[in-house]
């Protein structure tokens, strides 16, 4: 779409305003960034792959009864989505240690977790994310207890729909970042969930398909990013 106002430019993504004053344009960018900004560069064609795998997840989580922000696909790289009010909380779902959790516990890469985790950061690039816990979250009023809760109940049932999904086509989901919004009194899922915010295994190589590959200099990035699409036939 052409002609439109810039609302926001985040690190992958543009948001522009539409004439529905409910809705706004996402427009995937090829950009990628790591450690908060301190690392930069570009992975071809993934503004493309993420539109169609994050819209891809979404209308089945919508079939499974998760209230999201897709409307509908614009473009290739844009979509369509209702204008929410983002809770500054980043939700991350485990199911198996890696990452910051690793480091964090003094746990191996891979070690399975007894039961899936939830953690929440605060959502703030000047103070890089800090972690915060519930409690903190509604001291501050960055949520309330009510919308902590209907996160936390999305949150698991989210983790349980992509799982499955996602163990049909061979890939292993460690973990995933998501976002929620408020949308006329309720919370939905926003943002996005793709190879960028997820860790995703292949099952049986243990391949990293995901953003690693970029922030751990594993090469062949385009190529795990594609492997990805190609499972989901999209
Ligand atoms: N994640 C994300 N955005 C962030 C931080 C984390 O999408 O700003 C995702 C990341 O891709 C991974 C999960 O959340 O799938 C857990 O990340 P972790 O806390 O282990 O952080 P990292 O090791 O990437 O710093």
């Amino acid at each position: 779409m052409k002609n439109l106002t810039l609302l926001y430019e985040g690190k992958a993504k543009k948001v522009y305003a539409l004439p529905c004053e409910d809705q706004v344009l996402v427009s995937y960018k090829d950009d990628a960034t790591a450690f908060n900004g301190l690392k930069k560069g570009t992975i071809h064609q993934k503004g493309i792959i993420n539109n169609a795998i994050s819209n891809h997840l979404f209308q089945l989580l919508e079939k499974h009864d998760i209230p999201t922000h897709f409307i509908k696909a614009e473009s290739e790289r844009e979509t369509i989505v209702k204008k929410v009010d983002i809770i500054p909380l980043e939700v991350i779902i485990r199911n198996i240690a890696a990452g910051s959790f690793s480091k964090r516990y003094g746990i191996a890469e891979g070690t399975g977790l007894k039961q899936p985790t939830i953690e929440f950061s605060y959502k703030n690039d000047t103070l890089g994310d800090p972690l915060i816990n519930s409690s903190i979250a509604v001291s501050l009023s960055l949520a309330t207890s009510d919308e902590i809760a209907a996160v936390k109940e999305y949150s698991k049932k989210i983790n349980s729909v992509l799982q499955t999904y996602l163990a049909s086509i061979q890939i292993q989901l460690i973990d995933f970042k998501l976002e929620f919004g408020r949308f006329h009194n309720t919370i939905i899922l926003a943002d996005e969930i793709s190879p960028d915010t997820c860790r995703l295994w292949d099952m049986t190589t243990g391949d990293h398909l995901d953003k690693d590959r970029f922030r751990r200099d594993l090469g062949n990035i385009e190529d795990a990013y594609h492997e990805v699409y190609r499972r989901m036939k999209l």
